[in-house]
């Protein structure tokens, strides 16, 4: 393996129709993946596929723009997570974008996001946090840091994780990093600049890669579905961002999931 797309959705309806010739290229470019559920259906799908992959792994949760829709069905979640193959607990978190009533979402969300800290706590294994403020805020990350915080002072180093599409700025980023978390970027640094400042800031041993295909395709392909190996244009932008040698950081992005993830 020389790349790990540590968030992508393969199980997802677009890959219905070629779901093996894009684990195929994965595996034809040594690009190893973490597929995420974003509800039980999806989990337990994600679980399926990479059962039999070796360098595909899953993590299983409840996104926190569907706690109004599903019912966190903990013990079915708590089952699953017990596979070897389940290597994180998510994605959960606070979404403060798309919701259309905030404040009702809010209350919900933040529920089942505790629920999903104590899972990965009693599972031991890491969490696959998604956290979108709402526009031209911070605030889902300052939440989120809070709640964190809150359960670090209880549990240490059991509770660790990883911030999936981190867009906060250096502030947010170095309150992370005193919580022990990493932070993972997507395509998304191929064609905004928006997020060059907090990667050069962050130490390049908290520096996670991931694709969150089938979204955000990097700048060659935009507009079309993305897949995991476009997990290869994130680690040559970072490099490029930061101005360090491409294959120190891509063994040194590589190593941090290996670390985390336990893969
Ligand atoms: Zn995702």
């Amino acid at each position: 393996m020389k790349y790990f797309d540590a968030h992508c959705h393969v199980q997802f309806d677009p890959y219905d129709l070629d779901r093996a010739a894009v684990i195929a290229s994965m595996q034809e470019k040594q690009v190893g993946g973490m597929v995420v559920g974003v509800d039980l259906d999806s989990s337990v799908k994600a679980l399926k596929l990479v059962e039999n992959l070796p360098n595909f792994y899953a993590s299983a949760g409840l996104h926190p723009n569907y706690v109004l829709d599903e019912r966190f069905d903990e013990d079915s979640f708590r089952a699953i997570l017990r596979h070897p193959k389940m290597k994180a607990v998510g994605e959960c978190g606070l979404d403060n974008f798309r919701p259309e009533d905030v404040e009702t979402a809010k209350i919900e969300q933040r529920k089942v996001f505790e629920k999903h800290i104590e899972l990965a706590i009693e599972a031991d294994k890491p969490m696959m946090i998604h956290s979108r403020p709402s526009k031209g805020t911070q605030d889902a990350y300052r939440d989120m840091i809070d709640i964190l915080r809150t359960y670090k002072r209880e549990y240490g180093d059991r509770l660790r994780g990883d911030i999936h599409f981190f867009v906060g700025s250096t502030e947010e980023a170095r309150d992370f990093l005193d919580l022990g978390f990493t932070m993972s970027f997507t395509a998304v640094l191929t064609f905004a600049r928006d997020y060059d400042e907090v990667v050069r800031f962050l130490p390049l041993t908290s520096i996670i890669t991931e694709t969150d295909s089938p979204y955000v395709a990097p700048s060659r392909i935009r507009g079309q579905r993305n897949d995991p190996v476009s997990v290869i244009d994130v680690v040559q932008s970072i490099a490029e961002i930061r101005g360090e040698d491409e294959k120190v950081v891509r063994e040194a992005v590589l190593m941090n999931a290996r670390t985390l993830f336990s893969v």
